[in-house]
């Protein structure tokens, strides 16, 4: 698909490292100019991905923003453009996992992971939307996880927020579609980031993993980008509203 997407910009959430780190070099391979962020400890690993995605050619921009906070979600696109002028596909990537067992879940816990994994989806697609809607073009790529569909002990309130990102996403499809934007989702399963390794603890977790997935390994960030760029693609065009499974075959539609 090299420089298929040629003069579009795309925006990936909490990138500087991960699935999203791995999507976003994608997309800029695909040839889109491209907004990349991530929250404020992570400014250094993002100026990196921007100097690396800019030495592909690509005009980068890299902004932070916690993406579960309206004011600077706001500055954020605001800031894009006035810059570029539009966003045509945006990928919520920016997530969180804190393990824990429903008996011993904490009111921040429950609150910190639906911010950011469900809030943050929602605050972004909203700033963004009326840009795509006044241009009669958009897509928006929600980052889920099979945890939204099944779900795994000790991460009740994670697969509660991945939930909420596919319900919100079935909607947002049928609200936007008249308008050229449509809405999907990616749900990964188990991949080896610093994030996944909370899925993996030791030997016996990564062999159960390994076990439950039909291909018979663990996913690495790079097995995301391709339908990650597949749904901000116009090869997409006539899929809204749907989620892909990138686990490996756990899951089976
Ligand atoms: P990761 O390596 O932890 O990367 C996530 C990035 O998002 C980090 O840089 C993180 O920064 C950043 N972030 C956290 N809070 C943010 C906020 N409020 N605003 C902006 N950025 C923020 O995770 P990953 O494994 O690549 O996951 C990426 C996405 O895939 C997430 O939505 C995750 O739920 C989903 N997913 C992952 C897996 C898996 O097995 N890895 C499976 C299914 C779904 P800090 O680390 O500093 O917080």
């Amino acid at each position: 698909m090299e420089n298929q997407q040629g003069g579009r910009t795309a925006l990936v959430t909490g990138c500087s490292r991960g699935i999203g780190r791995a999507i976003a070099l994608g997309l800029a391979r695909d040839g889109f100019d491209m907004v990349v962020n991530d929250i404020e400890r992570q400014r250094a690993d993002l100026e990196a991905l921007a100097e690396e995605i800019r030495a592909m050619g690509r005009d980068c921009q890299a902004l932070i923003a916690d993406v579960s906070d309206r004011a600077q979600v706001h500055a954020m696109v605001d800031t894009v453009i006035a810059r570029s002028g539009k966003i045509d596909a945006i990928v919520n990537n920016a997530g969180i996992l804190i393990a824990s067992t429903v008996e011993n879940l904490t009111d921040e816990q429950w609150d910190a992971v639906m911010d950011v994994n469900a809030k943050g989806t929602f605050l972004v697609t909203q700033a963004i939307l009326p840009h795509m809607r006044a241009r009669g073009y958009g897509r928006v790529v929600n980052i889920a996880s099979i945890g939204g569909k099944v779900g795994s002990p000790e991460q009740a309130h994670y697969a509660a927020s991945k939930a909420a990102v596919l319900a919100f996403t079935r909607v947002l499809a049928q609200e936007v579609g008249e308008f050229g934007i449509t809405a999907n989702c990616v749900c990964p399963g188990i991949i080896v980031t610093e994030m996944g390794r909370t899925n993996l603890a030791d030997q016996a977790n990564v062999d159960k993993w390994v076990a439950a997935t039909a291909l018979r390994r663990l996913g690495q960030p790079e097995d995301v980008v391709g339908p990650a760029c597949f749904l901000a693609s116009d090869a997409s065009a006539f899929m809204t509203g749907q989620s892909l499974n990138v686990c490996g075959g756990i899951v089976l539609n």
